[in-house]
């Protein structure tokens, strides 16, 4: 028999802590929603990174995680990653300051619409790509989606 699994009422993410059970929402969601963020915020949040057709030459989040993981000689990390790409909760960056900052238009991933998955330019998994990941400098990055730019330059 299944167990009763506890969603966040905030992300929708199972809840596995004791305290964070009995409030059906976790640590960190608690301080977003006293920030005003609740479902329906982060909703319409993850709506605006939304494309109906992926751009040609896209890849995963999961494709550039594993690039960088192989290549460590161009200096880049996951967590360096992580943090150039918008944090965890990219999609919160335009409705919540201090979420996440995006390094580079060209590091605000974009999602299919209808999935949950990051996608995000294969330049960034080029040793270019992952070289300017480690340095912060980005000047040597092709043009953005015009998705892209919007977003970085409405992010908080
Ligand atoms: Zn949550």
């Amino acid at each position: 028999m299944a167990k009763n699994i506890v969603v966040c009422k905030v992300c929708g993410k199972p809840v596995k802590a004791g305290a964070s059970v009995a409030n059906a929402c976790g640590t960190r969601c608690n301080k977003l929603l006293a920030q005003g963020v609740n479902a329906q915020v982060i909703a319409s949040a993850k709506q605006a990174y939304c494309v109906q057709t992926i751009p040609a030459g896209f890849i995963t989040i999961a494709q550039l995680h594993r690039a960088i993981a192989a290549a460590p000689q161009h200096g880049a990390s996951v967590a360096k990653m992580v943090t150039s790409t918008g944090g965890d909760r990219p999609y919160l960056n335009i409705s919540v300051k201090g979420i996440g900052k995006f390094a580079s238009a060209i590091c605000v991933p974009l999602i299919q619409a209808g999935t949950k998955t990051r996608m995000l330019p294969a330049w960034l998994a080029t040793p270019q790509g992952m070289q300017a990941i480690a340095s912060g400098v980005f000047t040597g990055a092709p043009k953005a989606h015009a998705l892209q730019t919007a977003i970085y330059n409405k992010a908080k």
